[in-house]
């Protein structure tokens, strides 16, 4: 079947590579294992003979249907959908447990499968993904670094991401134009430790990035915030004024999380 560049189709073609993505899921006997995007199967069969059961979600009907012809639905169950549209929930209560998540990623549609997983954490265990190398250096990026931001923090506030290692363009049929990495995450949220609000922590923290090179004071600002209220926030999490939020660890985001919590005189933004 000719591969659809707009469904992100570049088939793992590394048998090696296959089996240690694989592998990196840890032991899964007993396990239910979602596999975004199976495509022609080249990690589905390998998660068949590790897993009690594999849940493939393939948006590509053809590749779907094709999927069904070579694995025995005890084993398999292939979903022609989006998984976008997935319910992980509902699937971790079916399967009476937290699930393993695995997937060769269509990197176009990557930040809002991520984003997707974030918001379905308690769902979840881990996972193992392979995406574009940036992306994964976004992910795992630690404060102060050129590419920590607020995708690592996304991420890194519903689990640990470590990369395993990286695969070159000539891993895939056909080559994408990058190279990739797999990437682990364990989920393990920590809203509950440090006493947040999931539904209001993220997008304040992404008004704190929403500018690169600005200071965090001036993206406040600009998100609504007085300066007197910022400057007061500031100083209670006990930041420096003119840090800019990529210095921050999760711990500082969330204390100024904190500190604007509390309501002031000169009033917070609607
Ligand atoms: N896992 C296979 C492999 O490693 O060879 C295929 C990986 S390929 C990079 C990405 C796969 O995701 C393709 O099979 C593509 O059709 C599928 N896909 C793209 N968008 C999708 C979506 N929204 N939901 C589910 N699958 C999707």
């Amino acid at each position: 079947m000719p591969a659809k560049p707009k469904l992100g189709q570049n088939f793992l073609d590394d048998a090696q590579a296959v089996q240690r993505i694989a592998a990196s899921l840890g032991d899964l006997s007993g396990r239910t294992v979602i596999e975004i995007g199976p495509g022609a199967g080249a990690i589905t069969g390998a998660l068949a003979a590790r897993a009690a059961h594999v849940l493939a979600i393939e948006l590509d009907h053809d590749l779907a249907a094709h999927l069904r012809t070579q694995f025995p639905p005890d084993r398999v169950t292939v979903l022609s959908q989006d998984v976008l549209n997935f319910d992980f929930a509902t699937a971790s209560t079916a399967a009476g447990e937290r699930l393993c998540v695995i997937g060769n990623l269509p990197y176009g549609i990557t930040s809002q499968i991520l984003l997707k997983l974030a918001a379905s954490h308690a769902a979840l265990d881990r996972a193992i993904l392979m995406v574009q190398r940036e992306v994964a250096d976004r992910i795992t990026a630690s404060p102060g670094s050129r590419d920590y931001g607020l995708l690592s923090v996304t991420v890194q506030m519903v689990g640990p991401a470590e990369t395993l290692f990286t695969l070159p363009p000539s891993s895939f049929s056909p080559p994408p134009d990058v190279h990739s990495a797999v990437f682990r995450w364990r989920f393990a949220p920590r809203f509950a430790e440090l006493g947040l609000d999931q539904s209001t922590f993220l997008p304040f923290v992404r008004k704190a990035f929403a500018q690169k090179r600005k200071t965090l004071a001036n993206n406040l600002r600009a998100a609504g915030f007085s300066p007197a209220v910022s400057a007061a926030a500031l100083a209670q999490a006990g930041i420096d004024p003119h840090a800019r939020a990529e210095a921050l660890p999760i711990e500082a985001l969330a204390a100024l999380w904190h500190a604007v919590q509390i309501p002031s005189p000169v009033g917070l933004p609607e």
